[in-house]
């Protein structure tokens, strides 16, 4: 098949889809979600029964967690309306009134779009939700159906950038455009552009190419609302890498418990029947396979330079592993490590020019915040404005004191620095910067959060290097010490020097990234580490 014979088939499967005359009605939740399954099964049944010309779409998540279930009808003949945490007796009532009677239904309406301001809610263009955002990795989450190709096809456009990487042959495309657009949309730094260069221009090995779906820190879940919502967009843009580096195999692993290979495995057997997976895709001379892998979760496993380790059948000792700035080689082969952020975009840039643009990143806030939403924002936004705007601001009504950017293993940024971009330009090696947001309000203590934070990196650590496994048990101790009234006045130096050993000596950046909110804290917030040792009785 080719990609017009794919739309084709997509568009006659599902002739609503692309009518814009036609109603739609998007049940959204994440994962298995039984209530949303009834809701989207009494709309179906309602269209069918009253021979409405629409289609109802189980979709998947928006990443507005505590608004799902969440329905949108888009009625072409009279407006959009946005209804948060329909249950059953709500989905009745917008089937009676909205769409047998045409009359607005206000309780539980969110927002609305269209032309007429006939309900009691917010119009979509003046919620900051949505108006801040800029959906480019997550275009299509919440829109299509994840389990059905034919919906990533008709509604986003899928696997056109393919057709069009394709097009426009492999020297054309990888030479230097492929790290250079890279860069722009993503500012993925000139190291990181220089390492898909340099694995472009290798011969001579078999490429493959790694994406690692893990999520790293577990406040984090832009691989796994990817992947649930929108697996075609990640499959997509391991192809184009693909074509545009030269690998002809692609792994993507997962945590086993994520569930979410069912998934995968259709979107696999959905794209080798329409010839977009295996040898000759779309008719072309470009071969490739996708390979799904598991492992273990947790931090260790989830940060992308032990990718390696994970792919392992017997893991091996720990050992150094350098940064990076050269593809690496695993079993002979050369090796390039992305993440579903970065290959989501890519399938995007390709369908339409936005590669001009500055680019967007997706967030999780947690922590205080009002709203603990997974949204995604132009580079350019400011911590502030993602508390304040997105998130609403602190559940208690107390102003924001800090901020944890980066998830468990990040760094605190103390208020003075709200009003500068959440995600600096070249922030990480990978080069796609933190994925979380945790907001502090001004009742929260550090040093409890900190100890918290402790526990938690002790337990994730491996335990294979002495200054990992001890160093973490040593901060623990003496943190807890602390936040009990035990502390001594030389523990926050003690604190201070382990830190800085674990950053230097630890194998791998789990234990080199573990200091980070310790160290962080200690800097910004010393006085409240002082009250506490001075509250203690010795
Ligand atoms: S730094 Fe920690 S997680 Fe990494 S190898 Fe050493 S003990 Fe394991």
């Amino acid at each position: 098949m080719n990609i017009e014979q794919i739309r084709e088939a997509a568009e006659s499967e599902s002739p609503c889809l692309s009518d814009k005359s036609c109603i739609k009605i998007y049940v959204a939740s994440s994962g298995n979600n039984s209530g949303a399954d009834r809701i989207f099964g009494m709309f179906e049944e309602s269209l069918d029964e009253n021979g409405i010309r629409g289609v109802a779409i189980r979709a998947g998540s928006f990443g507005y967690y505590d608004l799902e279930p969440i329905v949108v009808i888009e009625r072409p003949d009279l407006y959009s309306i946005f209804h948060k945490n329909v249950d059953a007796d709500s989905a009745a009532g917008l089937i009676e009134n909205f769409l047998l009677k045409d009359e607005p239904v206000k309780a539980g309406a969110f927002c609305f779009s269209g032309s007429e301001n006939t309900i009691d809610a917010a119009r979509m263009s003046d919620l900051p939700l949505f108006n801040l955002q800029r959906r480019i990795a997550l275009r299509n989450c919440g829109w299509i159906d994840p389990g059905n190709i034919h919906h990533y096809v008709v509604h986003g456009g899928g696997y056109t950038g393919l057709a069009r990487a394709l097009s426009m042959g492999p020297k054309t495309f990888s030479g230097e455009l492929f790290p250079s657009l890279l860069d722009r949309r993503l500012r993925i730094g000139d190291s990181t552009a220089d390492q898909w260069q340099r694995f472009a221009d290798s011969e001579g090995r078999e490429k493959c190419l790694i994406c690692n779906a893990m999520d790293a820190d577990p406040k984090s879940v832009t691989s796994r609302l990817l992947l649930e919502s929108d697996p075609h967009s990640v499959l997509e843009g391991m192809l184009i890498a693909g074509h545009a580096t030269g690998a002809s195999r692609g792994i993507l692993y997962i945590a086993e418990k994520a569930g979410i290979a069912r998934r995968l495995r259709t979107a696999a057997d959905q794209m080798r029947r329409h010839n977009l997976l295996g040898p000759g895709i779309l008719h072309s001379d470009f071969s490739f396979e996708i390979e799904i892998k598991y492992a273990p979760e947790s931090f260790v496993t989830g940060q992308w330079v032990e990718s390696f380790r994970c792919l392992e059948e017997n893991q091996p000792p720990p050992r150094v592993i350098p940064d990076l700035t050269d593809f690496d080689e695993y079993r002979g082969n050369a090796f390039i490590i992305t993440g579903p952020e970065v290959l989501s975009n890519l399938s995007a840039v390709l369908v339409k020019d936005k590669e001009e643009t500055p680019g967007s990143k997706v967030m999780t806030l947690g922590g205080c915040a009002i709203h603990k939403y997974t949204v995604e924002i132009p580079i350019q936004t400011t911590i502030r404005s993602i508390i304040e705007e997105i998130g609403g601001g602190c559940a208690s009504g107390k102003p924001a004191k800090a901020v944890i950017l980066g998830g468990s293993a990040g760094r605190f940024i103390a208020p003075n620095a709200f009003d500068l971009e959440a995600r600096p330009a070249g922030e990480s090696q990978a080069g796609i910067g933190p994925d979380s947001i945790e907001i502090l309000d001004a009742g929260s203590s550090v040093v409890d959060i900190v100890r918290d934070i402790a526990a938690c990196i002790h337990a994730q650590s491996c335990g294979k290097c002495l200054f990992c496994r001890e160093g973490s048990l040593q901060t623990l101790n003496i943190l807890e010490d602390i936040s009990d009234n035990r502390g001594k006045p030389q523990d926050l130096d003690l604190l201070t020097e382990l830190g800085k050993d674990m950053k230097t000596a630890c194998l791998c950046a789990f234990g080199r990234n573990a200091p980070d909110p310790v160290l962080s804290s200690i800097e910004l917030f010393r006085e409240e580490y002082e009250e506490r040792i001075q509250a203690s009785p010795l």
